[in-house]
């Protein structure tokens, strides 16, 4: 006899959990095949499901042509039924969406303030003024959200919220998550670094929601990569891993602005291309090194070439290191100008024996709202995902 009722509880929860991950999984899964799934017995997953259906965390379809004997019912999580805020703070871009369980943004709200060494008392008001407009919309004026996930480029501290370290809004130990929580006091906040926040998204809506081990390699004002190990978001010891940006390539380099030469992000971050390119283009951009590159001007098609040389071999550090199954390419450079990853995916194109499948973030610029509001909604309803 189990006496142990501590034990007990559990052993109901992780049941709950189990029977929920698998409609989360498997949407339009029936109870029948959560029952052979999942070995709990029939009654368990009927108290279960009908628990999860009356807190409207799920929603039932009866199947529509049956064949012989009774139609199973469909079993979907109520994603929209579970929405969260979601900021994500960049150097020159800040956006606040309305995001649900299932993945799906209802509503942004995109800014597009330029920080500077004494921003985060301004940045921290434009936040709380993005979250006021979408609380007042007329729309979403019935929405109870489960709380605030933030997604920014640093160094964090996951348990404190306070920012580190970020090159790209140069802020040192700022008390983010403080200076939120003070601003809203009710709600529930979670910050992490933003590549962190788009692996757990691709991991569970995007390119490699099959994969056991991945990374995410962004590249725009900066470079860095979230690494997932065992469908896990591997943080290393201090929520520092995948800080490939800083990584030197080579000691000769360009000064990189954390004071050292040879940065991986001097060779591939977007103002590292555009510094190169002033050199002989007076206001040059992205856009017209990439028509110059298409016309065939040398200077253009050797800043390109640079290019993919060094995110070849930012890419090769990963495989070697960590054997991913898949290598997702995202970040505001590569989703601004496609171009540039097609030119870094035809580089693998020929290499058929790749131990790895190459791919494009297909969550793209939304990645790091998705899954800013994805790790929030994981921590608030921890006790089914
Ligand atoms: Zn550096």
């Amino acid at each position: 006899m189990n006496t142990k009722k501590l034990g007990g509880s559990h052993i109901k929860v992780e049941n709950r959990k189990l029977v929920f991950n698998h409609i989360f999984n498997q949407p339009g899964i029936s109870r029948p095949q959560i029952t052979s799934q999942t070995k709990l017995s029939a009654a368990s997953v009927g108290r279960i499901t009908d628990e999860l259906l009356n807190q409207g965390l799920i929603k039932e379809y009866d199947c529509e042509a049956g064949n012989v004997g009774r139609r199973p019912t469909l079993l979907y999580v109520c994603g929209e039924k579970i929405p969260a805020l979601s900021i994500e703070l960049d150097r020159d871009k800040q956006v606040c969406a309305v995001v649900d369980l299932s993945g799906k943004v209802h509503y942004r709200i995109k800014r597009n303030f330029q920080v500077h060494p004494h921003s985060p008392d301004e940045l921290c008001q434009l936040v709380q003024e993005m979250i006021k407009e979408i609380m007042n919309h007329p729309d979403l004026a019935d929405k109870q959200f489960a709380g605030i996930g933030v997604a920014l480029p640093g160094l964090i501290d996951l348990d404190t919220g306070m920012v580190r370290m970020s090159s790209q809004l140069r802020w040192h130990n700022v008390p983010l998550g403080a200076m939120l929580r003070n601003m809203f006091p009710d709600m529930t906040i979670t910050i992490d670094n933003e590549m962190n926040a788009r692996a757990f998204a691709e991991s569970l809506y995007g390119e490699i929601r099959h994969e056991q081990n991945a990374v995410i390699l962004g590249i725009g004002s900066g470079v860095g990569a979230g690494i997932v190990a065992n469908k896990q978001v591997y943080r290393g010891s201090g929520n520092k891993a995948g800080e490939v940006g800083h990584v030197i390539m080579d000691p000769n380099g360009k000064m990189c602005e954390c004071g050292r030469y040879g940065c991986l992000q001097t060779f591939v971050a977007d103002w590292a291309l555009v510094e190169d390119a002033r050199l002989f283009k007076q206001d040059a951009d992205i856009y017209d090194i990439l028509q110059a590159a298409n016309n065939g001007e040398q200077w253009a098609i050797s800043i390109i070439n640079r290019f993919v040389r060094y995110t070849k071999i930012a890419i090769s550090y990963f495989t070697s290191l960590l054997d991913p199954g898949a290598v997702v390419l995202s970040g505001s450079l590569l989703e601004n100008h496609p171009t540039l990853s097609e030119w870094i995916t035809r580089e693998y194109e020929n290499q058929p024996q790749a131990p790895f499948r190459l791919t494009i973030s297909g969550l793209g610029h939304d990645g790091a709202i998705v899954g800013a509001a994805a790790q929030l909604l994981h921590e608030t309803y921890n006790e089914y995902l």
